[in-house]
């Protein structure tokens, strides 16, 4: 190998927020991540929603108010005479 053009690479740990620890080796010490092996869906085969900023939550009030807005229209809609 040349000297001096190579990172230095050290045994490293990923740490992901599940809690889950990967050891292996590379030019950090320490990575950080959202998501691993162990706790995506993909590989965990459960549904499970990665939930960002509480938009799933956004989504499912915003639906509820559309479907109660629905069934707020709907008798006035039956009254209605349909051809
Ligand atoms: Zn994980």
């Amino acid at each position: 190998m040349k000297k001096d053009i190579h990172p230095t690479y050290v045994n490293s740990k990923i740490v992901c927020v599940c809690g889950n620890v990967i050891e292996t080796r590379a030019t950090q010490a320490e990575i950080h991540v959202e998501i691993c092996s162990s706790c995506h869906p993909f590989y965990t085969g459960k549904q499970k929603l990665v939930d960002t900023a509480g938009r799933v939550e956004r989504f499912r009030q915003k639906y509820e108010r559309a479907r109660k807005a629905q069934e707020k229209a709907k008798p006035e809609s039956a009254a209605k005479p349909s051809s």
